[in-house]
């Protein structure tokens, strides 16, 4: 705490899995012995730097950009960047730390890290966000590169900025490295199913968990937080798997449509018009009811699916949740339920998927990019859906299999953790006091 003052949800992330990983340590005391704990929650390096660009009115603005390059035992340092105007160092780092142990999960060789800036690209026009995306670059390119660091997107960057910056990275280096970032558009180096891959794949994690207790999504009653890329897909793909999605959200309130979210018009007006969800309500008619300012989670539903930012689920909303009805949880954004929310929802015996384990999909498809840019290939979508689905049934299968043979059999918390850290853990060993 010392160390890194007023970083609360770096504190609070790190408290989390620092409280799975007791009985690891236990039973390993080389790890305490070489000091990885304190290694592993010191970043690599961290980058901060000023980021000049100028307004459609000619006004000068500065921002502050990121990259915290935090661990890279398995793989070169692998994170999205977030454009929000909540961005500082603390949440940052929180996004970093838990990417190193989700990259583990994974299985692939990618290391963690995470950046961005508190750049609010709400209310700007496309050049103002290219001109900015322009600048970002400018700094960042000189960190990065598909050897050492592979950037992505996260919340406020999708494709549209990851081309901007592609294109300015290009234009400095002279090199057209496609591995350099990942969430490409297709025409440009992109993979099938990267876009889809987060939503997807905490779709296919949740359908394991629910899977192991006997049930699936059929007819059941789902609320997904968000209405950004990782909610757009978990609705669409939940759909496809028989579940009502009957609300969602941004940050201006909840949309309640009890026949079912329709994904096309979600589509038009959040990825076409970049509109509110006022404007889906008004056009879908019927039953579709726009709730301005409130929580989304005051809506019942039988599983619950957060896609839109940290600490959305306070202990409260998950009690609401679990009188609700609600049986399952798959966590598509990152660390979405505060440690009070876990816990109501791990007394209540509800299957609790983390995100590091149900969100994992993304960062494991952007892997997969990475592969076929290297290989100068791309795979269709089928094959690469497959390779997704694959890979989110081997980390439930893992988290499960960790957590029994930690004696708590169903915590997938622990078991996320627990795996996570030992594949990290033995790389930092076998790399010695690097
Ligand atoms: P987007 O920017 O596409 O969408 C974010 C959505 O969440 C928007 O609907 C936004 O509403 C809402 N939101 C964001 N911040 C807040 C806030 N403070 N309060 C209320 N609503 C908010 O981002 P993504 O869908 O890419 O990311 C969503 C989450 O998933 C993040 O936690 C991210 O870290 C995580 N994630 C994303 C991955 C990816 O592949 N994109 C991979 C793994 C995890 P509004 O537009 O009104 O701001």
């Amino acid at each position: 705490l010392r160390r890194n003052p007023g970083e609360i949800e770096f504190h609070q992330a790190v408290r989390e899995v620092l409280e799975s990983i007791g009985p690891v340590l236990g039973k390993h005391p080389e790890y305490a012995e070489s000091k990885i704990i304190e290694r592993i929650c010191e970043p690599e390096r961290q980058i901060i730097f000023r980021v000049p660009w100028e307004d459609d009115q000619g006004e000068v603005q500065i921002n502050r950009g990121f990259r915290v390059e935090f661990n890279s035992a398995l793989g070169p340092y692998k994170g999205g960047l977030r454009f929000h105007p909540s961005v500082y160092l603390g949440i940052v780092k929180f996004l970093g730390f838990e990417q190193i142990f989700k990259n583990g999960l994974t299985g692939l060789p990618i290391g963690g890290g995470k950046g961005g800036s508190d750049f609010d690209p709400k209310g700007r026009s496309e050049r103002e966000v290219m001109r900015f995306c322009q600048s970002f670059m400018t700094e960042l390119y000189r960190h990065i590169g598909e050897y050492t660091d592979v950037p992505a997107g996260d919340i406020g960057v999708g494709q549209r900025e990851v081309g901007f910056l592609f294109g300015q990275y290009k234009r400095i280096t002279n090199r057209y490295e496609s591995g350099v970032i990942t969430g490409k558009g297709l025409s440009y180096g992109g993979a099938q199913v990267r876009t889809e891959a987060t939503g997807y794949g905490c779709t296919f994690f949740v359908e394991e968990m629910l899977k192991a207790r006997g049930t699936s999504f059929d007819g059941k009653r789902v609320v997904v937080s968000g209405a950004g890329n990782v909610a757009i897909y978990t609705i669409e793909k939940v759909a496809q798997l028989g579940g009502v999605v009957v609300a969602c959200s941004d940050s201006s309130g909840y949309v309640l449509d009890e026949g079912g979210i329709d994904v096309a018009l979600l589509k038009q007006v959040k990825q076409v018009e970049r509109g509110r969800l006022d404007s889906y309500a008004k056009r879908r008619g019927g039953e579709a009811v726009f709730v301005p300012g409130r929580s989304v989670w005051e809506v019942s539903c039988e599983v619950a699916m957060p896609s839109a930012t940290q600490n959305e689920i306070t202990g409260r909303d998950a009690e609401t949740l679990v009188r609700g009805g609600c049986v399952a949880v798959g966590e598509g954004a990152n660390m979405p339920t505060t440690p009070e929310g876990v816990r109501v929802f791990q007394e209540a015996g509800v299957a609790f998927g983390p995100g590091k384990a149900a969100n994992a999909g993304g960062v494991a498809t952007s892997a997969l990019e990475m592969q076929q840019n290297a290989s100068r290939d791309s795979w269709s979508f089928e094959y690469s859906e497959q390779r997704l689905r694959d890979i989110m049934t081997d980390i439930h299968t893992r988290c499960l299999a960790t957590a029994d043979e930690y004696g708590m059999p169903g915590d997938y918390v622990a078991g996320a953790n627990i795996d996570g850290f030992r594949r990290v853990a033995d790389a930092m060993l076998a790399l010695g006091l690097v």
